[in-house]
């Protein structure tokens, strides 16, 4: 008899990462984390060099179509461009953060630095190797852009959410970290095999009371994908772009690569940011990344589809592509899916296009 104190694993946690790689119909597929979202031009085509990328629903990149064994080679490669710090840690350093904090003037704190020493706290913390690699932190400074993209713990200006729900708890940014690293081991000694703490039996209160918190109503916030070319407060640019369904071209990768400061962002998107002015913008317009919020682009999703994705009914992203394609942005967000698991669907209101054994129908 398993003791409830005592958890189990049947499930092994098979969740993609540099060195666990997942065996798609396409290939080998590889998940890259970049807590945050940032990194440099270069960096970004050191990752597209190995693979078809993607960016995925967390601000991560997604490496398709790798060859058998491949995956020595990839990690050797983020190894030496500084995109794999950690092997033990690899897969639990997701960390989605506000895009423009501290370059806009939003927000009520810098959330910069907060990324930063978040994933090293973790990635120097042995216990938290065994989070699962879907459990998900995020740094909204305050905006409400990432707050509700449903990560298990979170910072929201000063509050602390838990699943989404408020914990009472309200920390100054020097306490942020040492509490969500508090929340995650408190969701360890918790969970039984649970990958999420939304998924463990009222997770969300169990947390909050061993930080001292007393866990209140969901926070409803809804942010959106920076788009378009904005100003930052030491006087540079910043331009957001949507990528297409989520997948980066040679052409994309071309224009990103000289890029000093880019982003990758959890509504599949791009920024690039500290510009001397908006000139980039016509460039990445050119190469087909959506930087008007008026394109179809940014409100489009779907999910690999066939032939990537054994399971699907259907090639949704040729058909979204081809459905979309000149037509003006959707009014609600729309996501394609070759089957019921829908994956990456967004988390708030959206329509779903559902592939079935005879043709589409919209949930
Ligand atoms: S939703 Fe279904 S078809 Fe699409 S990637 Fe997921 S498992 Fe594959």
């Amino acid at each position: 008899m398993v003791s409830p104190l005592t958890p189990s694993r049947d499930r092994a946690d098979a969740c993609p990462g540099v060195l666990q790689v997942h065996a798609a119909a396409d290939g080998g597929l590889a998940r890259v984390r970049i807590p945050g979202g940032w990194l440099t031009g270069a960096q970004l085509a050191a990752v597209a060099a190995c693979g078809g990328l993607e960016v995925t629903s967390r601000g991560n990149l997604q490496v398709r179509g790798l060859a058998p064994g491949a995956e020595t080679a990839l990690a050797a490669r983020l190894s030496e461009v500084g995109l794999l710090p950690s092997h033990t840690h690899e897969r639990v350093r997701n960390i989605v953060a506000s895009p423009l904090t501290g370059r806009d003037g939003h927000g009520v704190l810098d959330a910069r630095p907060l990324t930063t020493a978040l994933d090293r706290a973790l990635c120097a913390d042995p216990a938290l190797a065994e989070l699962p690699g879907r459990f998900l932190f995020a740094l909204d400074d305050g905006r409400g852009d990432v707050a509700g993209l449903g990560a298990d713990v979170a910072i929201h200006g000063a509050a602390v959410l838990l699943a989404g729900r408020d914990s009472g708890l309200r920390v100054s940014p020097a306490e942020a970290v040492p509490v969500l690293l508090a929340a995650a081991h408190a969701f360890l000694a918790e969970r039984s095999d649970e990958w999420r703490l939304s998924e463990l039996d009222d997770g969300p209160a169990r947390v909050a009371r061993r930080l001292g918190g007393s866990v209140g109503a969901s926070v409803s916030v809804a942010g959106r994908p920076p788009i378009g070319a904005v100003r930052q407060v030491d006087g540079h640019v910043a331009i957001g772009a949507a990528v297409p369904l989520g997948r980066l071209t040679p052409d994309h990768i071309a224009v990103l690569s000289g890029q000093s400061s880019v982003c990758v962002t959890p509504w599949r998107g791009v920024v690039v940011a500290d510009l001397p002015d908006a000139g980039l913008l016509e460039n990445l317009a050119a190469v087909g990344l959506a930087v008007e919020r008026g394109s179809p682009w940014a409100g489009v999703t779907a999910c690999a589809g066939r032939p990537g994705c054994a399971r699907s009914l259907a090639d949704v992203r040729a058909d979204a592509l081809a459905f979309h394609g000149g037509r003006p942005a959707p009014s609600l967000p729309v996501h394609w899916a070759g089957c019921e698991r829908a994956c990456g669907r967004p988390t708030g209101a959206h329509e779903l296009i559902l592939a079935t054994e005879d043709g589409y129908e919209s949930r």
